[in-house]
């Protein structure tokens, strides 16, 4: 196996300061824990941004590097302007939403591109220095969408991959960036592109075509005389860490509780990231719509709605929290009583046992979206239950459905169709759940994330290397 560089906007750790000194501990995402074994197994390094370190002493951010060192992670520092410019501006005010098929939420003046630029190129010149013949190189999502082209030109003949983590619009979505040539351009230096699903793929050949006059004929375009591989690689879970956090004593007793509290109540479950892309609103009103045409479940619901704070310093997102906040008020007095409200609302994260005792009390997962690249949160639903039961309903809007198709699938922006989905859902017979959850689970425990980085990293070593430029 080659040495893997891998190269994100954040490294798979958390800086933690307290009384007793710093520490760098990993951090639980989907992606952290899916190259840990590669990362550890090939010796190779991690570059990314460790978070804000500003407020360290001289002396604890000498700790931090060391700790930073042992785990073979190399950290990029950004300034205070550039978290504001390049990642809670470009990548998402702009990239964020417009990949999204949000338009009209992508600010009209393009003043923080050039900031987008030079972080790219920062993390292309520290790629590069880190970079040894033969290394293997894993760039992840739209923060990077630069640096494959960017290393391409210090390293012509490294061995390049991008992972694009979020969906990739149509074309005549795509379009509409005043940037859209310079973004292509930048993903083309890679060797491989890979992207969730296959429509992805097929929204970013259709783009190739239409903006660069590029075919994609068979896998792959010609660039420059290299060929450049186009893929879909749907990301998974790690199947087996939530299976084993269900079966835990402490766990089930707290999925015990969930339904003691829920007592003569059916559980519904919401988890997400409080983002605009995550559909909550209308989830909230299908809810509403429920209780308003039948009667006979008022006071017989529980929707658990998780939301963790996200993006906070983004006006969108703040004005996207007023909006459910008020929606929750609204429903909770219509249809709460003295004794009992119909929505709880939790503006928290949780931590993955928590989240796996929900996942495992629920009777009903909601997971809605407007657009979601992939949504672990519904395999992480199914990964959750070896009882076979519970029901998941999801977007059709989200990239996980492609493979979900024994799940509820519903449009997002049909209410009517989503309270009908939940109706369906809450009445299921215990046979077809435990059928559909079967499948649901083959799919996701086989397809997991491991499975996910094997496959990735072998259509990588699988391309050709750049032949040598001629002088
Ligand atoms: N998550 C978490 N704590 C929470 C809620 C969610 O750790 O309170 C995790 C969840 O387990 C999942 C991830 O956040 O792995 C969300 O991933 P997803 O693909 O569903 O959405 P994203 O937030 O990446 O858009």
């Amino acid at each position: 196996m080659s040495r893997l560089l891998l190269v994100s906007n954040r490294l798979p750790v958390t800086v933690k300061a307290d009384k007793d000194g710093v520490s760098v501990v990993p951090s639980a995402g989907g992606l952290a824990t899916g190259l840990r074994g590669p990362h550890e197994k090939s010796g190779g390094l991690w570059v990314g941004w460790p978070g804000d370190v500003s407020r360290l002493t001289p002396a604890q951010k000498a700790s931090v590097e060391e700790q930073l060192a042992q785990q073979r992670c190399v950290p990029l520092y950004l300034s205070a302007s550039e978290v504001s410019r390049f990642y809670e501006g470009y990548s998402n005010q702009v990239l964020w939403p417009l990949c999204h098929y949000l338009l009209e939420r992508v600010p009209r003046q393009d003043r923080d591109w050039e900031v987008y630029r030079k972080v790219n190129e920062r993390f292309a010149d520290l790629v590069a220095r880190h970079y040894q013949p033969g290394d293997t190189i894993w760039v992840h999502d739209y923060q990077l969408m630069l640096v494959p082209a960017l290393l391409r030109e210090r390293l012509p003949q490294a061995r390049i991959g991008f992972f694009h983590h979020i969906p990739f619009p149509s074309s005549e979505i795509f379009r509409a960036l005043p940037r859209r040539l310079e973004l292509l351009r930048g993903l083309l230096g890679a060797d491989l592109i890979g992207f969730h699903t296959l429509s992805y793929v097929r929204h970013f050949a259709s783009t190739l075509m239409q903006l660069l006059g590029l075919e994609k004929v068979g896998d792959h375009v010609d660039q420059d005389g290299r060929q450049v591989r186009i893929g879909a690689f749907p990301m998974g879970i790690d199947a087996k860490a939530f299976e084993e956090l269900v079966r835990q004593p402490a766990v089930l007793e707290e999925v015990r509780v969930h339904r003691e509290n829920a007592a003569e109540q059916r559980l519904v479950l919401g988890v997400d990231r409080l983002d605009y892309t995550k559909g909550i609103p209308r989830r909230l009103l299908a809810v509403q719509r429920l209780l308003e045409r039948e009667p006979a479940w008022r006071g017989k619901l529980r929707f658990v709605q998780v939301a963790v704070p996200s993006r906070t310093a983004v006006e969108d997102y703040a004005t996207y929290r007023e909006r459910v906040n008020e929606l929750v008020g609204r429903i909770n007095s219509l249809y709460g009583s003295v004794h009992n409200v119909p929505i709880h609302y939790l503006y928290r994260s949780l931590n993955q046992k928590q989240l796996a005792a929900l996942y495992r009390a629920a009777d009903v997962m909601l997971v809605t979206p407007v657009r979601d690249g992939m949504n672990l949160v519904a395999k992480e639903f199914c990964a959750s239950r070896p009882d076979e039961d519970g029901v998941l309903v999801l977007s059709e809007l989200a990239g996980a459905a492609d493979e979900l198709d024994e799940a509820l699938l519903v449009n997002p922006f049909d209410v009517e169709g989503m309270a009908d989905a939940l109706e369906a859902a809450l009445e299921m017979p215990a046979e077809e759940r435990k059928r559909r959850m079967r499948a649901l689970r083959t799919r996701v425990i086989d397809c997991d994330v491991h499975c996910w980085v094997n496959s990735f990293l072998s259509a990588l070593q699988a391309t050709p290397t750049a032949p040598p430029r001629v002088k």
